[in-house]
């Protein structure tokens, strides 16, 4: 292998002179303790190089042994379940709050059982075999998506470490591959697919605000900017527990070990609400925070999708949750400036745009190389500095997501949670879904979506006015839109991540709700027509009792909405009769 001398080093980075060839994104090993590292830059025989490990005491004149391969990782039977760094290299403190490398546990070992015979034909990406963990988990074994040929040998079933070859390949040319349970596949390099699909169907996360306002395709990609504190992490965490995807990869990407340490605390004891089975079975935890290398942090997000795709290959949904984005992009800022590349927009390298449009690019519902049907949807959080929308992390990424989830600062102030501006956010792809909502027996979405939309873009107007003039001096029908407009906010918008009850609400769920709430508006528009002063429809149990829906209403009680619509039309009514009755005397 190549070989290559330091003669500069600052921090994460280091340039070296080649003595022989090296390529672009190749992995190196680097001075006595062969530290992890990639070539990132090269001009003739100087090589610039990222390394993933703490470079204190390299020094000019050390060596560099080339590769000649790709940075890649691991992908195999051992994820699910696992805490790994940047670089899907095993951490060790599971329990702990400090995290630390550790070496893999021993070695993986898994319950091979082959699927194929000697003298079949095996296309990439189809499964030869399937490994069972010791906890009793199942998972496909795939054959990597550069390989396809005949099958010439293959291991009976029985217990084997998952980098043991346990089938072999030949291929074009008569090429012998060797294939274990695991393989290894260059980060940065897309898993391929057979066909992109339509992204006509939601990613259920059961927070109402997004599922019925401002949804995320299945597939698709999704942005949550916020300040410090608005509850980007809790979002993340209460997405990850709840949504509808069958696999969870969570990348702490740059933020504080401690925050971290909550959710690797949290996950393991948590139930998988709908299988009953511990969540951590289908969750794969990457943490690369504050404290570890920031080279690391560069590579972690490409290796978080590496991983999707992965699960995405087993005709798997896969949610992946990046926490955040912006620590990724302050070291790709950190790694530029120290090659003294010329700073852009933010003291961000001007390739930001094009890495974040890469990034992003990685989710997709594809048909995969075996013919299944899997999809890697991408929700990443923004931490911009002073809550500035506007900076360039921000306003970049804006335009490759289709989903834009704005925390709003005052919302959070004032413990309104999810702290989701409805008029800050939006969802291209919401239109796509009507048929989707139509068949989990809503046909009415889109009007009731439109009919919340307008209310909540008309109460930011009327409040504007009520500023200038007091809310007492608006008419009363605008004083019903503020009203009514309130009534969505709390009653369907707030949703409490800690509450039992309402912490998840099911599409059935939504529609009721939201139809309850139509409803009301229509009856309060027809009294309000009737000479009712809006004040005293807010004094209406029927209001109360819509305010409190979703803690009242379980998801396993939804039938108490069938009484909830009539007792509100014949409180409504009775208001109407008693003033007409009034106005008649
Ligand atoms: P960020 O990651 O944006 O800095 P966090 O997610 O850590 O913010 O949220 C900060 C605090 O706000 C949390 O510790 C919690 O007390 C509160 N919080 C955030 N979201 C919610 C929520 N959905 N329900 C209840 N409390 C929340
Ligand atoms: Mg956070």
């Amino acid at each position: 292998m190549s070989v290559a001398r330091i003669h500069w080093v600052s921090g994460p980075v280091l340039r070296a002179r080649a003595e022989g060839s090296f390529h672009l994104r190749e992995a190196v090993r680097v001075g006595a303790r062969g530290l992890l590292g990639e070539v990132v830059r090269m001009q003739g025989d100087d090589i610039a190089i990222q390394v993933y490990e703490d470079t204190t005491g390299l020094r000019p004149g050390d060596t560099v042994q080339g590769s000649g391969l790709p940075l890649a990782v691991r992908l195999g039977p051992g994820l699910l379940g696992n805490i790994f760094d940047g670089l899907l290299r095993p951490l060790s403190g599971m329990a702990s709050s400090h995290l630390e490398p550790g070496l893999r546990e021993a070695e993986a070992r898994f319950f091979f059982e082959p699927v194929v015979a000697p003298g079949a034909r095996l296309a990439a990406g189809h499964a030869f075999g399937t490994a069972r963990s010791g906890a009793g988990l199942l998972q496909p074994c795939l054959l990597p998506p550069d390989v396809e040929g005949e099958c010439l040998s293959v291991a009976p079933a029985g217990e084997y470490a998952d980098v043991v070859p346990v089938c072999q390949v030949r291929g074009a040319q008569g090429i012998v591959r060797d294939i274990a349970m695991s393989h290894v596949w260059p980060v940065r390099a897309p898993r391929p697919v057979a066909g992109r699909l339509a992204a006509d169907r939601p990613l259920l996360t059961g927070q109402r605000i997004l599922d019925s306002l401002f949804p995320v395709a299945l597939g698709g990609k999704a942005a949550i900017p916020g300040g410090f504190g608005t509850g980007k992490t809790v979002l993340l965490e209460t997405l990850a527990k709840w949504c509808h995807a069958d696999v969870i990869v969570y990348l702490g990407c740059g933020e504080r070990g401690n925050e971290m340490a909550g959710l690797i605390e949290d996950f393991p004891r948590l139930k998988d609400p709908r299988t009953g089975r511990a969540l951590m079975e289908r969750t794969v935890i990457i943490a690369n925070t504050s404290n570890m290398p920031v080279a690391a942090r560069e590579a972690s997000i490409y290796c978080a999708a590496t991983v999707a795709e992965y699960f995405r290959d087993q005709g798997l949904d896969v949610a992946l949750m990046a926490d955040s984005t912006s620590r990724w992009a302050e070291a790709l800022r950190e790694v530029s400036g120290r090659f003294g590349e010329l700073p852009g927009e933010g003291g961000y390298p001007a390739y930001l745009s094009s890495r974040l449009a890469d990034f992003y690019e990685r989710a997709a519902r594809a048909r995969t190389l075996s013919g299944a049907v899997g999809s890697v949807t991408l929700i990443g959080a923004i931490s911009p500095p002073a809550g500035d929308f506007s900076e360039p992390v921000t306003s970049h990424t804006k335009r490759y997501v289709r989903s834009y989830w704005a925390l709003d600062v005052r919302r959070a102030q004032a413990r309104f949670y999810p702290a989701i501006h409805p008029l800050l956010s939006y969802s291209e792809n919401a239109l796509d879904f009507a048929a989707w909502w139509r068949e989990q027996g809503n046909p009415d979405w889109v009007e009731l979506r439109r009919r919340f939309l307008t209310l909540l873009d008309e109460q930011a107007r009327l409040e504007r006015m009520a500023r200038i003039i007091g809310k007492d001096a608006l008419p009363a029908r605008q004083r019903l839109t503020l009203l009514c407009a309130e009534l969505v906010n709390d009653a369907f918008l707030r949703q409490s991540a800690f509450s039992e009850t309402d912490r998840y609400a099911s599409p059935r769920r939504q529609t009721r709700m939201m139809r309850a709430l139509s409803r009301f508006i229509d009856l309060a528009e027809r009294a309000l027509g009737a000479g009712i002063e809006p004040e005293r429809l807010a004094a209406t149990a029927s209001f109360r009792r819509l305010q409190r829906m979703g803690e009242d209403i379980s998801e396993d009680a939804l039938e108490q909405f069938d009484a909830l619509e009539p007792a509100m039309e014949q409180e409504l009514a009775g208001l109407t009769a008693g003033s007409e009755a009034a106005h008649a005397t």
